[in-house]
């Protein structure tokens, strides 16, 4: 019988879990993941926060799978691609005739000096808590401390992590004061982006109205400010140290490490993939996801990483991987997004959708619209009743 292997339990893997299963193919198809859950990683600043628990932005990946494909829980360590299996941590190897590689990203360094050491990534549930955790702790020692540094939080980057994250953070912040007793006005968050504006992707007026709904909710944005080290509660750039006793990285991801593990060409760990997804010289495999780089064929580019193109690959791969089986041609992927949502914490944000015209929207209406947007990716990835149980 021909084995499916899908590796990664994010929007990608678990999108393709389900086409394959609905694409009835005969194969036996198994979904490896670390965790026993399924994340929605556009909600870990939420959980960063402390605006929503970890049971509210994931649920477990059985639950969502459908019957007849297999779930283990292992971490991959490395895919041997010459003898066409995965390697793990804790099983025996699993063999593939095809394998649809979806293991997301981890969090991205540059190779700047201390940022392992000396920062707090948000990448995924471990981190996303331990951010949490560690500021509400620095925020509570204030108290007994009287030490600023306790009330200083520096994040660094201004893309989209970094402004959710903050946003969320503002919200919450009066609720922190009167718990851990500490003065609110004293907080001072530092925003530290390298290019001269937050939020690239935005339009321009977008971006400007959620950098003023920061700065008055007492951010402070230093702009082509270039981070060259971090060292123990201090940030350096060029001209200029900060210093805080919690410091966020949030400057952009890579692919996860099991890619250059595993002898991919590539670069920030995603693999530049051919048009139907599957990689040049190995038509069994196909990359999806935080992984994978496609180019758009419209500007020549390549598409940005979300959680919309990740289902969307799944789907292309997962019916490429059955037309494969039926002896049919496989389909070019071809994208068409709906849109880019920020909140600025629960109820506000920026948007940009593409559904019936252009649709440019900031303030109140926005929560709303990320709600919508929520909800839309738990039902492609899971079900109803899923749903409405993570909200
Ligand atoms: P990002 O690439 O969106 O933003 C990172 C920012 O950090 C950039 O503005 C960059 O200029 C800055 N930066 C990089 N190096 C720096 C340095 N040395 N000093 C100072 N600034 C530096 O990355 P992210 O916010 O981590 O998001 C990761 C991915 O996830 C992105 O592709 C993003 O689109 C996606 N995402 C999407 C959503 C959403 O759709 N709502 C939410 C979160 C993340």
């Amino acid at each position: 019988m021909t084995t499916i292997v899908i590796v990664g339990g994010g929007y990608a893997g678990l999108r393709a879990a389900r086409k394959l299963a609905s694409a009835r193919t005969g194969a036996h198809v198994i979904l490896v993941n670390e965790n026993p859950y399924h994340y929605q990683s556009t909600q870990l600043h939420q959980l960063a926060a402390g605006t929503k628990e970890a049971v509210d932005i994931a649920f477990p990946i059985t639950d969502a799978l459908p019957r007849g494909v297999e779930c283990v829980i292992d971490r991959v360590e490395r895919i041997d691609r010459a003898k066409k299996r995965v390697e793990l941590a804790n099983r025996k190897p699993i063999a593939y005739d095809y394998l649809l590689n979806a293991l997301g990203f981890e969090s991205e360094s540059y190779g700047i000096e201390g940022v392992e050491a000396n920062s707090l990534p948000l990448v995924n549930v471990q981190t996303a808590l331990a951010v949490r955790q560690h500021v509400e702790e620095m925020l509570g020692r204030y108290h007994s401390s009287q030490d600023a540094r306790d009330l200083s939080i520096v994040v660094c980057g201004a893309g989209f992590t970094s402004i959710e994250y903050m946003g969320e953070l503002v919200h919450q912040l009066p609720k922190l004061a009167k718990l851990y007793r500490f003065p609110v006005d004293s907080v001072k968050i530092s925003c530290i982006e390298a290019a001269d504006k937050i939020l690239p992707m935005f339009d321009p007026k977008l971006a400007d109205w959620a950098k003023s709904y920061l700065v008055k909710h007492g951010v402070n944005f230093y702009t082509s400010t270039p981070i060259t080290a971090i060292q123990p509660n201090r940030v350096i750039s060029k001209d200029r140290v900060f210093e805080a006793h919690s410091i966020i990285w949030t400057t952009g991801v890579k692919g996860s490490a099991v890619i250059p593990a595993s002898g991919y060409e590539s670069k920030r760990n995603r693999v530049l993939v051919q048009d139907d997804l599957s990689v040049k010289g190995n038509p069994e495999e196909f990359l999806i996801g935080d992984v994978s780089a496609v180019t758009d064929p419209q500007s020549g580019r390549l598409y940005p990483t979300t959680a919309q193109i990740s289902i969307a690959q799944a789907d292309c791969a997962a019916s490429n991987v059955a037309a494969r089986l039926a002896g049919r041609p496989s389909q070019k992927f071809a994208f068409k997004g709906l849109g880019t949502v920020c909140s600025l914490g629960p109820f506000s944000g920026v948007a940009q959708i593409n559904v019936m015209g252009q649709w440019k929207l900031k303030g109140l209406k926005v929560g709303a619209v990320k709600k919508i947007v929520n909800d839309r990716s738990v039902l492609e990835l899971a079900d109803v009743k899923t749903m409405l149980e993570s909200n």
